[in-house]
């Protein structure tokens, strides 16, 4: 990552354009955090809000919130998340509390978790891809059944569904879009992954519905992206480090994954009024060896009656493909401002 320092004229046009713009509403513009961070390992977040001119808010005894007109983080000591703007976003390791009552964010976070989303023009450890073409890939198929509830509601079918809706609304926005299967047939994770490259797809996004054995109220979007190098899976309480360090082709890119999982989550979760789940790490197989950024989304629980009964409904699985859609077109508008002058066709 490159941190560059930004000049007073510099840091107003910026902000001017910003505003005009409308298209960085998560966007700080201005001072970067070189001089605020305590050390190469932890972030103090407060001297970085501070600098970037926030205000802080005691929402409650240990809950801080630091905000301006556009943006709102919501920090809490000991907890594994932080919530901009009202969306959970899932961090490696927990908020520490430092000495008075500063907290600190590990750097790994800092720059994979809250920078690439509300800051994305200083995190170009990639260049910006434009989104021309995405590949929508509805999960399971064929043989390979996915979730499926006491009544019989079966997740391939529903995940096809979304799939289609899907197509159907970037279509109408001039979004070239190819699904992994059409139909009901069975198709390998490894050719999932691998198509994206071959069609030279732009954006991947993975569509599935959840289920929890033991946990019936369990409800609520989840979406998960690639966790960095060296963090664990959100779920991970292993202490198998065997993959922790590898290398896979998402890596490449960290930052837009995160900021595509980040708008995705939270057009879907406001578009439903859904439970937020979080937006969340795990090493999938598609979403580690995809060449283009790339999201799973779990679109709810097929185990919670509420749920289910919803998600039967044509309407509702319209919606879930609407909410999707508001938010890959919020990320191609982010990144189509970053990226550079847009290629010939
Ligand atoms: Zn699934």
């Amino acid at each position: 990552m490159t941190l560059r320092p930004c000049h007073p004229f510099a840091f107003c046009f910026l902000l001017l354009f910003a505003v005009f713009a409308g298209v960085f509403p998560l966007e700080v513009a201005g001072a970067l955090p070189r001089a605020a961070t305590a050390s190469s390992q932890n972030v103090n977040l407060n001297e970085v809000f501070l600098q970037w001119k926030l205000t802080r808010v005691a929402l409650a005894p240990s809950v801080t919130q630091w905000k301006n007109q556009w943006i709102s983080v919501d920090v809490e000591p000991n907890k594994s998340y932080l919530i901009i703007n009202n969306t959970r976003v899932f961090t490696g390791l927990p908020v520490r509390l430092g000495k008075g009552g500063a907290n600190f964010l590990s750097r790994l976070d800092f720059d994979n978790a809250l920078l690439p989303i509300i800051a994305p023009r200083n995190t170009r450890d990639a260049p910006a891809r434009r989104v021309y073409h995405v590949l929508i890939d509805p999960g399971h198929g064929g043989t390979d059944l996915g979730r499926i509830n006491k009544t019989g509601m079966s997740e391939k079918m529903l995940n096809l569904d979304v799939a289609r809706r899907l197509k159907f609304i970037l279509e109408r926005k001039k979004i070239k879009v190819t699904l992994t299967r059409e139909t009901d047939v069975t198709i390998p994770l490894e050719k999932r992954a691998a198509m994206a490259k071959k069609i030279g797809a732009d954006l991947f996004i993975s569509i599935h519905f959840n289920a929890a054995e033991n946990a019936a109220e369990a409800s609520g979007i989840e979406t998960f992206v690639l966790p960095p190098r060296g963090q664990r899976s959100t779920n991970d309480t292993s202490r198998d480090t065997r993959t922790l360090y590898t290398r896979y082709n998402g890596h490449l890119n960290n930052q837009w994954n995160v900021l595509l999982g980040y708008h995705v989550h939270a057009a879907l979760t406001g578009r439903l009024k859904a439970t937020d789940r979080g937006l969340r790490r795990a090493r999938f197989h598609v979403l580690r060896e995809n060449t283009c950024p790339a999201v799973l989304v779990e679109c709810g629980f097929l185990s919670n009656q509420t749920e289910a009964r919803l998600i039967n409904q044509a309407l509702h699985r319209e919606k879930i493909a609407q909410g999707l859609a508001d938010g890959i077109v919020r990320y191609q508008t982010i990144v189509g401002k970053l990226a550079a002058p847009a290629r010939k066709i």
